[in-house]
């Protein structure tokens, strides 16, 4: 079996992913807070680990994944208070259209997404462990954890966090702490509404935001899991501090490798409110592109890399796209045709690309490599066809290697959605009658009314075939 060597964040390291005895691999993704639609950053992120699971189950693995849902933080609190609702009303819309964007984007739905409201008491149970373990202090009831109780602090960052001066803003809780560096675990009743407390031992309050994913990533996937993943913002303090929690309170390693996805920009900037810059998929599908073109989009730049989105990059991507797309379709045609066992060239062509493929997405999810090797196949398979040499048999080899290929990027098959209108469809009739009559000129009338309409028509051997080309 091929392992997938992945970049690891706490080694500095390309490291071989390998699950423990019969185990799945265990991967956790920190999830969307859902306050707001999630923005096509966000979905950068959540895409390379769509990437990554589907990875691991190209290369046969067996995956068990957790994503959590962030329903609890100050934000949703403002929100659902400023709007006279609570957090599980306030909260329902942008859960679901987080949802609906993931099916949007072909993206697996992990196995476990825990909401952090349902999973307060494990939070509190694995505060007392960390108090009992003596990591923890107590100010005006809110309770902190110490990092200098932790002296392996900032190992996954080797940021060097003693610089950090009490009283700088390293976090958003603004509370009194011994250190700048400590965060708050539990934030005593304040002000908030009484549907954002809970009882605890230690009293009534509300979890810091940190704890959930540690609380819910154990929870499901044991105290040590394979992957923890996350953008690159969350390195720190998000990820130290979670590494420092579990650690503390369990006396085990916490995650083995760490992945982290480098930014989204658009047009080389942040994106951000005031630069009115912040596209979610409804944006993007509002504009004409289809989902199948937003997932190329997401998928084909190098997860550590960061990448810049552009209008006219999401409108390129169509070119690549549509090539791929035609060649499904030739295939598909092609398999009707009969004779004999597949030609060498074809079965070579086939086998040589779907190995190029595998191991570029082995050696730390090289996208770009992938799909090279999906583009190397579909020309050696155009000019192996346009020779004639691809019988029936070796169209379904070729079409077989292409789809295993869309195991892991699937936005390959020609969207079924993306039939004729019933306009385009009289034309392409009227086209073909015109042709048949020998009227050249009422047939070119026509394909040039497709073409105003962004329809293609290219004849062949085997009829007239379309295809739909951005305008
Ligand atoms: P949030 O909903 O803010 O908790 O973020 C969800 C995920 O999206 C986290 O893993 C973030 O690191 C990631 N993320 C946020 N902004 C971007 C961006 N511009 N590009 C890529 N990932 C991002
Ligand atoms: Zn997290």
């Amino acid at each position: 079996m091929t392992r997938l060597k992945l970049y690891n964040t706490l080694s500095g390291r390309i490291e071989e992913i390998v699950p423990s005895d019969g185990q799945p691999i265990k991967m956790y993704v920190c999830g969307p807070t859902v306050y707001s639609r999630a923005h096509i950053g966000n979905f950068r992120t959540f895409m390379a680990t769509d990437m990554l699971r589907r990875t691991l189950k190209f290369l046969g693995m067996e995956v068990l994944e957790v994503m959590n849902i962030t329903d609890v933080d100050d934000r949703i609190i403002q929100l659902a208070s400023a709007k006279d609702t609570n957090i599980e009303a306030f909260t329902e819309e942008p859960t679901r259209a987080y949802l609906e964007d993931l099916a949007t984007l072909r993206m697996e739905i992990p196995e476990v997404m825990p909401k952090a409201t349902e999973h307060v008491g494990e939070m509190i149970a694995l505060i007392e462990q960390l108090m009992a373990r003596g990591h923890t202090y107590t100010v005006d009831g809110s309770v902190y954890f110490r990092i200098a109780s932790f002296p392996s602090y900032g190992g996954l960052s080797r940021l060097d966090v003693s610089g950090i001066k009490t009283g700088a803003r390293v976090d958003t809780d603004k509370y009194e702490k011994e250190d700048a560096r400590d965060f708050v675990l539990w934030k005593l009743k304040g002000d908030e509404p009484p549907w954002a407390q809970w009882d605890a031992s230690f009293g009534r309050g509300r979890p810091g935001w940190h704890i959930e994913c540690s609380a819910m990533s154990m929870k499901y996937l044991g105290e040590t899991f394979d992957i923890h993943c996350g953008g690159v913002d969350l390195i720190f303090p998000h990820h130290e501090n979670e590494i420092a929690q579990s650690e503390c309170g369990t006396g085990k390693l916490f995650a083995k490798h760490w992945m982290h996805v480098d930014h989204l920009l658009v047009e080389n900037e942040t994106m951000s409110k005031s630069k009115g810059n912040v596209y979610n998929i409804p944006d993007l599908l509002a504009r004409g592109f289809r989902s199948d073109q937003i997932r190329y989009m997401l998928a084909q730049s190098h997860y550590r890399k960061a990448f810049n989105f552009t209008w006219d990059g999401l409108a390129q991507v169509e070119t690549a796209l549509a090539r791929i797309h035609t060649f499904w379709n030739r295939l598909l045609e092609e398999t009707s045709t009969p004779a004999g066992p597949a030609h060498d060239d074809v079965v070579q062509a086939a086998t040589s690309a779907l190995a190029a493929f595998e191991a570029a997405l082995a050696n730390d999810l090289n996208a770009p490599e992938a799909l090279a090797a999906v583009h190397g196949l579909v020309s050696e398979g155009n000019s192996v066809a346009d020779r004639g040499t691809v019988n029936g048999a070796g169209a379904r080899v070729l079409l077989d290697a292409l789809k295993k290929m869309d195991q892991v990027f699937a936005c390959f098959e020609p969207p079924t959605g993306d039939l004729l209108s019933g306009d385009e469809q009289a034309l392409f009739d009227a086209r073909q009658d015109a042709r048949k009559r020998r009227d050249f000129s009422a047939a070119d009338v026509a394909r040039k009314a497709l073409q105003e309409r962004g329809v293609i028509l290219e004849d062949t051997a085997k009829g007239t075939r379309w295809k739909r080309v951005r305008a």
